[in-house]
């Protein structure tokens, strides 16, 4: 696939400054949500024409819909190199995806976490539904080594029974990578199972549960440059097949009766209701062009730019770039940092009303992570992500932009500016 096929929808949009000026949008906010590439929009135009439930109808736009369906799970099972027998589950998100998981592992089962984690892959085992028993969260790890030491540690010393350790592949707040291979090996060592959250993953760098040995792999579209409403959830299928349906009602029955319910295999067991399938189509043709993509150049290309954003912003005297393990440590396309003497807010809104420049600014759905790594006097963060429309001129544009209010200061509170012109 060439340049044309990585193209994003909506890279030349320009949008209003303070100034009355109109200039390019410089999108840095691709770990939120990623913009459809060119092909997938292609492709959901395709699909259309058909749209029609899945599963159900008899008439030829049913069959075609369940068709491009069943090969849309197809492609997400070459996607995240499923093996012969996993499942690929269609759910909403990644958050549906670790929900689904948490109330599918078996009675009791413990769950070792990391405080690093996004909410997602933190909070479902201990929320409503879950099937899990024993929690345990591990403290942030000085180092990757220390991560594995401590899952070996917390997995080893639990009690007999199902263990799973979930973990985060690349971090939403610092884009640092994972271990994912060693964790997996000392899970399996243990005789423990390991989901691994790879949303900020699969956009930047290929995964395959074949290859890493992980057990369960969960991932969304709208973060993959596919629209919302689609994520997936794949990997082994004995839990899932023996737990209740996710969600009650049609397509996850075979027979229902007077006395009862006797409930499908799956997938369709946890896909109840009648499927997104243009949510499944369009997160397919994401997997499929990044798939056939130079991996090799799009992963370079993201790295220099990645490279000018950190050493731009590292020589603006009082940035703090925010990492767990040190400037060194691989990371996909995402740098959070602060500014002393500027709160992020004023610095995100100063961004976008000033240069056009959407960045995200907060604490990322990762409280216990983000606050740990913020400088003292700084409660929030501003977090720049890159994607497949990222160039120099917005990399440049950023980064001088944050040495400008880094010294001057914003152009207006933008507390007290009228929202329209300071969303
Ligand atoms: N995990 C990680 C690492 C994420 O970055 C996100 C989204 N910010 C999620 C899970 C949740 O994804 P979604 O909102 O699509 O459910």
């Amino acid at each position: 696939a060439g340049e044309e096929a990585v193209g994003v929808v909506g890279a030349d949009v320009r949008v209003p400054l303070v100034t009355g000026e109109w200039v390019e949008y410089a999108n840095f906010d691709y770990a939120a949500s990623a913009p459809c590439l060119t092909a997938v929009h292609r492709r959901l135009e395709e699909a259309l024409p058909y749209y029609a439930s899945v599963h159900r109808g008899a008439g030829f736009h049913s069959q075609v819909s369940t068709d491009a369906y069943e090969r849309a799970r197809r492609s997400v099972a070459d996607f995240v190199g499923a093996r012969q027998g996993d499942a690929v589950v269609f759910v909403r998100s990644t958050t549906d995806a670790l929900n689904l998981l948490a109330r599918s592992v078996p009675d009791g089962c413990t769950v070792v976490v990391f405080e690093a984690e996004h909410h997602a892959s933190l909070l479902p085992w201990q929320h409503r539904g879950s099937r899990a028993g024993r929690v345990v969260r591990l403290p942030l790890p000085a180092s990757p080594g220390e991560a594995v030491e401590a899952a070996r540690s917390a997995l080893g010393s639990a009690p007999e029974g199902p263990r799973l350790l979930c973990v985060t592949a690349a971090s939403n707040v610092t884009g640092e990578i994972w271990p994912i291979e060693e964790l997996t090996e000392v899970a399996h060592s243990a005789g423990a199972r390991i989901v691994v959250d790879a949303a900020q993953l699969v956009p930047h760098r290929a995964f395959s549960l074949a290859a890493t040995g992980a057990d369960y792999v969960a991932f969304s579209g709208h973060k993959l440059y596919a629209p919302f409403g689609s994520g997936v959830l794949a990997g082994r299928t004995d839990w899932l097949r023996a737990a209740a349906p996710y969600l009650a009602g049609g397509g996850a029955t075979a027979n229902v009766t007077e006395d009862g319910v006797r409930w499908n295999d799956l997938p369709a067991r946890h896909e109840a209701g009648s499927p997104n399938v243009l949510g499944a189509v369009t997160l397919a043709a994401a997997c499929d062009v990044l798939s056939a993509a130079d991996q090799e150049r799009l992963h370079e290309r993201e790295q220099a730019l990645l490279r000018r954003l950190r050493d731009g912003l590292a020589r603006i005297p009082g940035v703090h770039d925010l990492g767990l393990w040190g400037g060194d440590h691989p990371r996909v396309g995402i740098v959070s940092f602060v500014v002393d003497g500027l709160a992020a807010d004023q610095l995100a809104a100063a961004l976008s009303a000033e240069y056009g420049v959407g960045v995200r600014d907060g604490l990322f759905c990762a409280h216990l992570l983000t606050r740990r790594l913020l400088p003292s006097g700084h409660t929030q963060a501003v977090r720049a992500s890159l994607g497949l429309g990222t160039t120099e001129e917005h990399v440049d544009r950023l980064v001088g932009a944050v040495a400008e209010l880094a010294t001057r200061g914003p152009r207006w509170n933008y507390e007290l500016v009228d929202d329209r012109i300071a969303p």
